[in-house]
């Protein structure tokens, strides 16, 4: 017989002493773990932060004082780990319990919306809500705000009231950062501001709503769990009695009220707090994150005990080399040195310039089917990573072609995005003129114009007779431009029709790169703009399906292709899945986001459209704002160090068929900040207008 046995957590927050860095589990800390790594591991500081570069090991070092403490016999029950997503905090617990073989089931681990809502449901009551309070998806926060705009009857004769998505964005920032809405509003232009007024009215309202419906936002799961805490000072107490340990990894992408919470629980006497991140990593502030936080650590918890790590165990020698340089060039940050724990000799990083967008694509699938050929590397060890989704497209389609299986995490699959299929729907409106889903999703976009309308002007066109005619109308104007709508709408249906007209001149049909064009700028631009907050990137999308389907002479051609690549549903394609979703295990390519690759390494990584205006960013570089540009150089860091063995940095030198003209493309600013002699420049031989011979 066995007895188990278990110490409790000793006050003061720190473990007993001891001589050997072995605990009951029999872990040797000192081998699996550099000096400075263990010295934060075994720390008995009651606050400590490890501020270290990338890849140095610090979601390690957490996950090893995770293990050290429940090794020293703290309960599973008295820890918290915060991480950036439910995901990492999975595989942290999974490892923490294959280091130490105990039940971790009563320690507490997850991001930080995700803790809030599980002390919220045991305490919904003292803020006015029952504890079986349900959670608004951003699409149910959408509708709601929707049908309080309605009920406000606001007079928008004159100028459209912005769209839910804008409004909740608004109102997220502001909780985000805990600034006035007031300000966030006036940042975004006098336009918005004009509506400041309603739009204050209105966020008392949906708060009202909310608490109506016994429901609450994404923000509201961390904001009231502050409030709650701040309020309920007993009951704070209780819960630091709980957390005596408090973990949080990225804490360099805390926002405010995030480290208000961390505050609360971790204020207990003699409690523990550790906190682990990289300033140089500090990629979010666009939704609220302070990188100030990081870097105050040792102001806000005085006698914080602050530990730093200067090996990488992620990258060889000659990527950690391009990485430390390229960071250099920011001025505000908090000075690191990393050296690379792995041997030199492998290759330098590539730089790579290619002809165009699609000769990038070549290139890059090209070498994923060579490396996939020749090394053992699985094709889940190879990322492609971007400054934002839409950099995607001509990858999606290469891999698409080569059958290389991939999965996208930085957002839905490219022609599955909403605002691709509006503009497509018009398409395959003109093209197969008894298309009632198509014809019903594209005139439901015009103000006014509900599902039940655009029914009756759908029986409106099928009497017509000309839906079942060899050719569309001549004119659309004349066929269907007097039909009834509601006057809302009026002026937007004649647009319309002229927007079909373009499509189809006298009868025939444009060219597919100009119908994306005419459906564009004649009626859609306009409903993106009312709609979306990121209105600006779904534009930039639009404009690439314009270059896509620019290489089609024939619109019926170019949809059926359209549905080919969209149709992925049952392959190892499935869009819009993230990696851990899929349900087979076959290895996939991840294409990303670099925000969304933050934490993850792989072996050889391709980073694409290094061209300036597109990263970094061309808002960016527009408002000249010197704080935005760091932290574009930040992402830039972040991407570079995402990997091991192999890194791909390429640029296409034309954009032929950018809408905005901008046929060449400048190689972008970061590749100046680092010697040249640090990279290996590739000179790729196109196979197309470039002819055989000719290196471009
Ligand atoms: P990031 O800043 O990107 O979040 P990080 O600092 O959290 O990186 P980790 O992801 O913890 O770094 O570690 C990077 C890689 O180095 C991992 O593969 C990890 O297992 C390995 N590693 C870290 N420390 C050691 C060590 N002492 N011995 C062996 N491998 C290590
Ligand atoms: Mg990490």
């Amino acid at each position: 017989m066995v007895r188990n046995y278990s110490l409790r957590s000793g006050q003061g927050g720190s473990a007993p002493p001891t001589e050997s860095h072995a605990g009951t589990s029999g872990i040797d800390y000192a081998a699996e773990l550099n000096e400075q790594q263990l010295a934060a591991v075994t720390t008995r500081a009651g606050r400590a932060l490890v501020i270290a570069g990338a890849g140095s090991g610090k979601t390690r070092t957490l996950t090893y004082r995770v293990a050290w403490l429940l090794d020293r016999g703290v309960s599973p029950a008295n820890v918290l780990l915060l991480t950036f997503t439910n995901k990492a905090s999975k595989e942290m617990i999974a490892r923490v319990r294959e280091l130490v073989g105990i039940d971790t089931s009563d320690l507490w681990a997850g991001t930080f919306h995700s803790v809030g809502a599980r002390i919220l449901r045991r305490h919904a009551d003292e803020i006015g809500f029952t504890r079986s309070f349900s959670i608004l998806d951003r699409d149910d926060q959408k509708q709601l705000l929707g049908s309080v705009i309605k009920e406000m009857n606001i007079d928008t004769s004159h100028r459209r009231f912005p769209k839910p998505e804008v409004i909740a964005s608004l109102f997220s920032l502001a909780d985000n950062t805990e600034r006035p809405l007031e300000d966030v509003v006036a940042e975004r232009g006098d336009a918005l501001f004009e509506w400041m007024p309603q739009i204050e009215e209105l966020r008392g309202r949906y708060v009202k709503r909310k608490q109506e419906g016994n429901s609450m936002d994404f923000d509201d799961l961390i904001c009231l769990t502050a409030d709650l805490l701040e309020k309920n000072p007993e009951l704070t107490r209780l819960y630091q009695g709980k957390f005596r340990h408090v973990l949080v990894d990225e804490y360099q992408d805390t926002n405010r009220v995030q480290s208000r919470i961390i505050e609360l629980l971790s204020g207990g006497d003699g409690a523990s707090l550790m906190a682990v991140g990289d300033d140089s990593q500090s990629i979010y502030s666009w939704r609220g994150a302070d990188v100030g936080l990081i870097l105050g650590f040792k102001r806000d918890y005085r006698g914080a005990e602050v530990f730093t790590i200067e090996t990488n165990y992620r990258s060889v020698p000659e990527i950690l080399e391009l990485s430390n340089a390229a960071i250099r060039a920011n001025t505000s940050r908090f000075e690191k040195n990393l050296r690379s724990s792995r041997s030199g000799g492998g290759a330098k990083p590539a730089l790579v310039p290619l002809a165009d967008p699609s000769n990038q694509a070549a290139f890059v699938g090209q070498r994923i089917d060579e490396i996939l050929g020749e090394a053992d590397i699985g094709a889940n060890e190879i990322a492609v990573l971007y400054r934002a989704h839409f950099q995607s497209l001509e990858i999606q389609m290469e891999l698409t072609r080569r059958g290389i299986p991939f999965t996208i995490t930085s957002g839905i699959r490219f022609f599955e995005q909403a605002h691709i299929k509006d503009v497509t729907a018009l398409m395959r409106f003109v093209v197969n003129r008894r298309d009632e889903v198509s014809f019903l999703r594209a005139v439901s976009l015009l103000p006014g114009c509900g599902a039940v309308t655009a029914g009756k002007l759908w029986k409106k066109w099928l009497a017509t007779g000309l839906a079942g005619a060899e050719q569309p109308p001549e004119s659309w104007s004349d066929a269907i431009g007097a039909f009834k709508v509601p006057g809302k709408s009026a002026k937007h249906w004649t647009q319309l029709c002229h927007v079909l007209d373009e499509l189809t001149p006298g009868g025939e049909f444009a060219s597919p790169g100009d119908m994306v064009f005419s459906i564009v700028e004649g009626f859609y631009g306009e409903h993106l703009d009312a709609s979306y907050e990121n209105a600006d990137s779904r534009r930039a999308d639009l404009e690439k399906l314009g270059e896509f389907a620019a290489d089609f002479q024939n619109v019926a051609e170019f949809l059926e292709q359209l549905s080919l690549l969209g149709n992925t549903d049952d392959g190892p394609n499935s869009g819009g899945k993230p990696a851990e979703a899929g349900p087979d295990d076959a290895p996939m390519v991840t294409l990303s986001s670099i925000h969304q690759a933050k934490g993850l390494e792989w072996e050889a990584v391709f980073l694409i459209w290094l061209a300036d205006g597109q990263f970094p960013n061309g808002k960016v570089l527009e408002s000249g704002d010197i704080a935005g540009l760091e932290e574009e150089r930040r992402l830039f860091y972040v991407a570079l160090t995402r990997a091991k063995n192999e890194l791909y940095l390429s640029y296409p030198m034309t954009n032929p068929r950018s809408y905005s003209g901008d046929y060449y493309l400048r190689p972008s600013r970061f590749l100046n900040d680092f010697p040249t002699e640090l990279v290996e420049e590739w000179r790729v031989r196109g196979t197309d207008e470039w002819g055989d011979d000719e290196p471009f």
